[in-house]
């Protein structure tokens, strides 16, 4: 009692003037820190997600064990709870069990190439010659009519390769973070509704031809990257989400480092003949085509319906281990449930609000764990949109939830989402960490994330500021994305900061303040020629 007490009054100390009002609780920050800096299993988590159970392509088999290892795991360090949870359906999986790729003539070379996620096999191993297909509208295909079948068709123009002079992994200057922190408020993009209309793309016609024609496989190269470095994600089909429906079959694709595909595309320019051969063995998986998320939590006590959720994406793509995309974001955030498992073990200190940690899957395809979440628990959508046309109860108990999802980089600060109420909130809860450089925070949204599931319903949704480090220039969505370009003192860092703000929006006597959403908003239709 008379521990409790002194934390309380620790508390009260700290909302003093000067520190605006928000309470910051100095003896769990020291109890956090020494569990995250000096104590932390952040490593040897990666160890298991990324280089034993990795990659966790959504729907694989690989994604199941790396599931069942966290779970074990989560239940280890004493989570409730702990438990995964269906969305879908999702559709079929799929599973490389053997690539290899080889230039026959004018001499023999291994070539530097990834399958395509949910490419159908090859016959065995096949061979035969390659053609550039150069067209850009349909009159252009007539020429290749019946020319295609059995062969290597390559599909992209020569790219060129420029040297680096500067380093491809960066960290924010102070003059970044200045721009940042001076955002104005960002301005909302009305909801969209895509609607196929008018003639059909050429893409689309590009690939019915293709399809009709019969290769033995397409080929094109990374769009960026380069000295073995090969950024490749899912395999094209002529309708979008055929390659998670049963049965179709998918024209094996692979895409080459752009050395070894510019040398091909040279050698047809110049008129001499190239032979390949390729061999390519793939699985279709998930027979039951659901997916899963994994949740944990931390019991509250006080306010326990009420809950902050933590979490990042536990699926990644398929040529690397998915190490920066997203085993970062997911061993972080289990490394804040056993930091805080910890710190309440040492502190006493029980979380007022339940602590809930949510793995999700799916991310690389749409979000579409997340926002399975999100329609089972908060909102109903309508059809074919994340539009909430009506709110379920929970969505009024959950008070924040944080996301990590850039790389390896380390916290520099917080997204507020165009939520200036949060600044206050967040700057005093910074304020302890300068000296681990993460001060930064701007109004400004950032995309493409599992925040934006429960920004869309209302909930307070944040991403952290993370320094670039070699994300996109290297490991996003590459054959490189490898436990060796994680940090692991940017790792701990986050980890750290992390489980702070988790605790601090579990202690607060009120929830998170919140945007205003409109519900029931009609989309605004748009004229598209093809879904985004
Ligand atoms: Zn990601």
């Amino acid at each position: 009692m008379a521990r409790y007490l002194l934390l309380s009054l620790c508390c009260i100390a700290i909302s003093l003037p000067g520190f605006g009002q928000e309470a910051v609780n100095q003896e769990l920050n020291d109890a956090i820190r020494k569990q995250g800096l000096d104590n932390s299993k952040v490593m040897d988590i990666a160890g298991w997600a990324i280089d034993t159970y990795g990659p966790r392509l959504t729907g694989s088999p690989m994604l199941d064990k790396a599931t069942e290892w966290a779970e074990g795991q989560l239940k280890e360090w004493g989570l409730k709870n702990v438990h995964t949870e269906a969305w879908g359906p999702f559709g079929r999986g799929w599973e490389l069990e053997h690539f290899e790729m080889h230039a026959q003539a004018p001499n023999y070379w291994p070539v530097l190439a990834y399958p395509k996620a949910w490419s159908s096999s090859t016959d065995g191993e096949v061979s035969g010659e390659a053609i550039y297909l150069q067209a850009n509208e349909e009159k252009d295909l007539e020429a290749y009519k019946g020319k295609l079948k059995g062969k290597f068709v390559l599909l992209d123009t020569l790219r060129a390769v420029e040297e680096w002079f500067e380093a491809p992994a960066k960290r924010y200057e102070s003059s970044e973070l200045l721009d940042m922190a001076n955002a104005p408020m960002p301005t909302p993009r009305p909801r969209r509704n895509y609607q196929r209309t008018g003639g059909l793309s050429f893409n689309r016609i590009l690939w019915d031809f293709i399809t009709e024609e019969q290769p033995l496989a397409i080929l094109d190269r990374s769009y960026k990257g380069d000295l073995g470095t090969v950024f490749v994600a899912g395999a094209r089909t002529t309708e979008r989400g055929d390659l998670r429906k049963e049965g179709v079959y998918v024209i094996p694709q692979a895409t080459l480092s752009v050395e070894h595909y510019n040398r091909l595309f040279r050698l047809l320019q110049r008129g001499v003949p190239v032979t390949l051969s390729m061999d390519l063995k793939t699985r279709y998986t998930n027979p039951d085509g659901m997916e899963h998320n994994i949740i944990a939590e931390i019991p509250g006590a006080g306010l326990k319906d009420e809950v902050v959720m933590f979490g990042a994406h536990f699926d990644s793509w398929h040529s690397g281990t998915g190490a920066t995309d997203n085993g970062a974001g997911s061993v972080v955030m289990m490394e804040v449930a056993r930091i805080l498992q910890e710190v309440i073990k040492e502190t006493g200190v029980q979380p007022r609000r339940t602590l809930r940690l949510a793995l999700w899957t799916g991310e690389e395809q749409g979000l579409l764990g997340s926002r399975g979440y999100a329609s089972e628990h908060f909102a109903e959508f309508a059809p074919d949109t994340y539009n909430p046309q009506s709110l379920k109860p929970e969505q009024a108990k959950v008070s924040a939830y944080y996301n990590l999802d850039n790389g390896t980089g380390k916290i520099r600060g917080v997204y507020m989402q165009g939520n200036p109420e949060v600044a206050a909130i967040f700057r005093a809860w910074l304020e302890p960490f300068k000296d681990l450089e993460a001060g930064t925070l701007t109004l400004e949204n950032t995309g493409g994330t599992d925040h934006l599931s429960f920004d869309a319903v209302g909930i307070p949704g944040f991403q952290f500021i993370q320094d670039p480090m070699a994300y996109f220039a290297r490991t996003h969505h590459s054959n490189m994305d490898n436990m060796d370009h994680l940090v692991e003192a940017d790792l701990k860092q986050a980890a750290t900061i992390i489980a702070s703000f988790v605790m601090h929006t579990a202690m607060r006597d009120e929830m998170m303040p919140r945007k205003t959403i409109d519900v029931g908003q009609k989309e605004e239709n748009k004229e598209s020629k093809s879904k985004p």
